[in-house]
């Protein structure tokens, strides 16, 4: 992939197609932790090696040339902000095959307003009154197993989350107060209550649900499996597999839904006033939709498969050292490296090997599982990240 990038920049650039931005756009994806940022380092930032994934606290993912060129372009005029919402949206809908969609400040924000939209059920004056609750269908229910974190993002709307576990306690729960079931799609495997019987329920019962597939765009089937599956709204982050602009999320489904949504958020007033999505972003995100629904995905797989065999290969003579290659079910389903020792023998935990990779130059992060365990993403890794992690681990672990 990275090879047929830089045959593009190089055809561009002889066609004097490329406009400074998109050639420094198309740079920046080659560029690896080891490239010096006179930007970052002027802020005394130092770049990492991400072997965590898409995250936010390391900056989410890095947008691709196109992307970065269609924020550049809708950066240089003014335009009516909520006509580019709905044109993106519809654009968007169509290529995700659902019925409606807009573009939020990030799955979190998307979250809100659509949870929002369910307790408000598209009464402006209901909408204005959140998060107050006078008749208001504020009650939220999901599985005690599906909690994501992101609670507080229906709270702040009015919501009181109604916790259940069987299909039993679920059915109990639904009375004149639901506004809205949720569902945290990569918790499918731990609830009682799977996606289907989930969906089937709220439609039963008249009562929306949501889906949270936030990290789950990998492969890229799920962008319409889960609306297709019946879910009313299904989210989706903009900046992790889709790498769209980082401060960007995706609220699909239902339209009578998403027309309840659009007021809940900037630009107009009210509960998601602060939730600002600029034009640059509906049209970054739109770019990244595009190239997402038609990038060569066997390809990006077999690279990502080399850096993990890369990463392995690394280390294969290491005494006491195993690796091995995991995909997670679901949630950033692609490979990944698994590095194991036995803490006891090598002297070494896995926070400690973890600290001192983070301690070295360039810093190279990673998830540490459980004891004498590390989880690489090569995901997000560049150019030869992967071959850096392999030495480095091999100095701290040999
Ligand atoms: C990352 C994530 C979010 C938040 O996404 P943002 O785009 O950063 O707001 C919400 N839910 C789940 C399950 C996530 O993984």
């Amino acid at each position: 992939m990275i090879g047929g990038m830089k045959t593009t920049r190089r055809r561009l650039i002889q066609a004097g197609a490329l406009a400074p931005a998109a050639a420094s756009a198309a740079k920046s994806t080659e560029m690896s932790a080891a490239t010096p940022s006179s930007l970052y380092s002027s802020l005394g930032i130092r770049p990492v090696i991400n072997g965590v994934g898409v995250v936010t606290v390391l900056g989410g993912s890095i947008m691709p040339p196109e992307v970065v060129r269609a924020m550049e372009e809708a950066s240089r005029y003014f335009i009516p902000l909520p006509d580019l919402q709905r044109k993106v949206g519809s654009r968007i809908a169509e290529l995700l095959k659902a019925p409606a969609c807009m573009v939020t400040c990030g799955a979190a924000s998307a979250i809100a307003v659509g949870a929002s939209a369910c307790l408000s059920q598209g009464d402006a004056k209901k909408l204005r009154q959140l998060p107050g609750r006078d008749g208001i269908k504020y009650e939220v229910i999901q599985q005690k197993t599906h909690r994501s974190g992101y609670e507080h993002q229906m709270e702040s709307c009015g919501a009181k989350i109604v916790t259940v576990e069987t299909r039993q306690e679920l059915e109990a729960a639904i009375n004149e107060r639901t506004g809205m079931l949720f569902f945290l799609n990569k918790a499918d495997g731990h609830g009682q209550i799977k996606r289907e019987e989930f969906v089937k329920i709220g439609k039963a019962r008249g009562i929306p649900t949501m889906n949270d597939a936030a990290s789950d765009a990998t492969p890229v089937e799920n962008l319409w499996k889960y609306t297709e599956l019946g879910f009313d709204l299904v989210i989706f982050s903009g900046g992790k597999a889709l790498r769209g602009p980082q401060a960007s999320g995706l609220l699909l489904g239902r339209k009578d839904l998403i027309e309840a949504a659009l007021p809940a958020m900037s630009p107009y007033g009210g509960i998601g006033r602060g939730m600002k999505v600029g034009k640059e972003e509906m049209c970054g995100l739109l770019a990244a939709v595009e190239r997402y629904v038609k990038v060569d995905h066997k390809a990006e797989w077999r690279d990502i498969e080399a850096r993990v065999e890369t990463i392995r290969r690394g280390l294969k003579d290491v005494a006491g050292v195993e690796t091995g290659r995991h995909i997670p079910e679901v949630a950033n389903e692609l490979p990944h490296a698994t590095v194991e020792w036995d803490e006891g023998a090598k002297k070494l935990t896995a926070q400690q090997v973890a600290e001192k990779l983070q301690a070295g130059d360039p810093p190279i992060h990673v998830q540490r599982p459980g004891a004498g365990k590390l989880l690489i993403s090569v995901w997000m890794m560049r150019g030869g990240e992967p071959g850096i992690v392999a030495k480095r681990l091999r100095e701290i672990l040999a």
